[in-house]
């Protein structure tokens, strides 16, 4: 579905990713885990389109997004690729970005209808039924400001699922919420990944990386220092800077 290939991107001259090679299956399950500052949240943005690399190459399965020429600056896909390209992911951040001034019912027919051209009719259909799965069909005529952060979150999951994406990407999903309100946000995304719903999920929830991801990617200053299997990565890293990382958090 997804695949980077020597992705680098600085920021001056503060080099933030530099090396970054990875592809995502069809219904895998991909944990970026790292420290504070490692690049996850970039790589995240330039995967999304919010942020350009400076060289490398992404697909999103047939379409390239970017490619490197050959003088070695990265050339972007034409327009009408790239809005292909944005239909096909979902975006969930931190903070849950919802439009303060639309419903509930509004924020997720928004995007269907008005950028994409779907019937109105259809778009709420859909909209319904996101909300029955995330457990808010009594939430449809709240506004965000009515909505507890878990339940705020939970609709930014049904707005990013609304254009039904091959892909949803998570930014700490959970980093904004108290500890209370995290547990229903990731029993969502359990239940994503057990209809096999593709996710790359950037967090610091090490239960979640290790009981509901496929793949773990650890990320240090840059480049990803280690992947694999949850169990070899979370509880037998092999890498120095892993083990170090693990052991400050646990
Ligand atoms: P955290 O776990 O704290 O969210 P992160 O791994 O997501 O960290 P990034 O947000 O990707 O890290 O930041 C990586 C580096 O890039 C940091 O040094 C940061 O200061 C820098 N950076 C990120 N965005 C920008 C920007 N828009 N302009 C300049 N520097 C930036
Ligand atoms: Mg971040």
């Amino acid at each position: 579905v997804l695949e980077v290939l020597n992705a680098r991107k600085s920021f001056g001259e503060n080099e933030v990713l530099k090396d970054i090679s990875f592809s995502v299956d069809k219904g895998e399950v991909v944990a970026i885990i790292g420290p504070s500052g490692s690049g996850k949240s970039t790589l995240l943005r330039c995967c999304t389109i919010l942020e350009r690399l400076d060289a490398g190459c992404i697909r999103y399965s047939q379409d390239t997004l970017v490619e490197t020429t050959v003088d070695g600056s990265a050339r972007y896909a034409d327009k009408t690729t790239m809005k292909r390209i944005r239909q096909r992911f979902g975006l969930v951040f931190q903070s849950f970005n919802l439009f303060p001034h639309l419903s509930v019912m509004d924020n997720l027919t928004e995007a269907p209808v008005h950028v994409v051209g779907v019937d109105k009719g259809a778009a709420k259909k859909k909209a319904v039924e996101l909300l029955a799965k995330m457990g808010l069909s009594d939430k449809a005529g709240a506004y965000p400001f009515e909505l507890s952060g878990g339940q705020q979150q939970r609709v930014a999951i049904a707005r990013a699922m609304a254009l039904d994406p091959e892909i949803l990407f998570f930014d700490e999903p959970t980093s904004a919420l108290d500890p209370e309100l995290t547990g229903e946000i990731l029993k969502v995304m359990r239940e994503l990944a057990q209809e096999h719903m593709t996710m790359v999920v950037v967090t610091h929830e090490m239960s979640f990386a290790r009981n509901v991801a496929d793949r773990v990617i650890f990320m240090d200053k840059g480049l990803i220092v280690e992947q694999g299997d949850p169990r070899n990565v979370i509880d037998h890293p092999e890498n120095e800077r892993t083990k170090l990382f693990l052991q400050k958090i646990a």
